[in-house]
């Protein structure tokens, strides 16, 4: 196994900004091959990477994870999503269900510590079970949502699950997401028309108000709008140097030192 840190990433990140989504989606297709999945909440970035997925024929699967408190809405479009695209979308739950979670530890959602311990339970736990089967996983996370997301690099590492996570959306601004949704009629969650910037469980989001931050309907109940599930990398601590072990045929593969295909 060879050590793949956030610092050898940089490079890559730097030649990176210059490709678009679908390109690098065909980047992570060859080199991952198999050992690569997106992720996708169902919110209007996820469907938006799912149907550039169906389009570039990608066999890619989509992991979606049902923290058994989802939105109907959400489960609506995941079944739209492999229906009407043909995706392979592989439904993930939390091992308690809500109701034994709550008889077991009360109702965590309610504080800063039991939100983490739930986030951890009901939607990083469930990703960390199936990592051993990727190398990468492709998320929709974009720039210009704000708060941590406003720096989130195209490529990073990710220790929870030993993975290199793609966010080839990175770069997409607000202008350029409807327009694609647009010129492509993307299937998009109805809840984006209902007020909702952000989608996560039913318990814990809410729509906001136009003059508030696109996050603010997240977690509304604990205060400031700064809180995050955990689930995407660069949304934890950026104090710490994170690195993954990969075999070491595959990080020269991501670094392009076995290969001269550059995107
Ligand atoms: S969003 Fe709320 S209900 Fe959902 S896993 Fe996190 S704390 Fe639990």
């Amino acid at each position: 196994m060879a050590r793949l840190t956030q610092a050898d990433l940089v490079d890559l990140n730097h030649t990176f900004e210059q490709r678009t989504p679908q390109e690098l989606l065909q980047w992570a297709k060859q080199t991952f091959g198999d050992r690569v999945a997106s992720i996708s909440a169902m919110q209007m970035s996820g469907t938006v990477v799912c149907h550039m997925i169906k389009s570039s024929g990608a066999d890619i699967p989509t992991l979606f994870v049902d923290t058994g408190v989802m939105f109907q809405e959400t489960l609506d479009t995941r079944d739209r999503i492999i229906n009407e695209y043909g995706l392979n979308v592989i439904t993930l739950r939390p091992e308690l269900t809500m109701e034994e979670q709550t008889e077991k530890f009360g109702v965590l959602y309610l504080t800063s510590e039991g939100q983490e311990q739930c986030c951890h339970a009901r939607k990083v736990e469930p990703l960390r079970k199936v990592a051993g089967d990727y190398d990468a996983f492709i998320g929709s996370l974009r720039r210009s949502d704000g708060g941590k997301r406003a720096v989130c690099p195209i490529l990073s590492v990710d220790v929870e699950t030993n993975t290199v996570r793609i966010n080839p959306l990175a770069e997409f601004d607000d202008e350029h997401l409807e327009a694609y949704i647009k010129e492509h009629n993307v299937i998009v969650n109805p809840l984006h028309s209902q007020g909702f910037t952000t989608i996560g469980c039913n318990r814990c989001t809410t729509p906001v108000l136009p003059s508030e931050p696109k996050r603010a309907g997240r977690w509304r109940h604990l205060g400031p709008w700064s809180v995050y599930c955990g689930i995407n990398p660069s949304d934890r601590d950026p104090t710490h140097s994170p690195a993954i072990d990969l075999p070491q045929e595959l990080v020269d593969r991501i670094l392009g030192r076995m290969t001269d295909y550059m995107i």
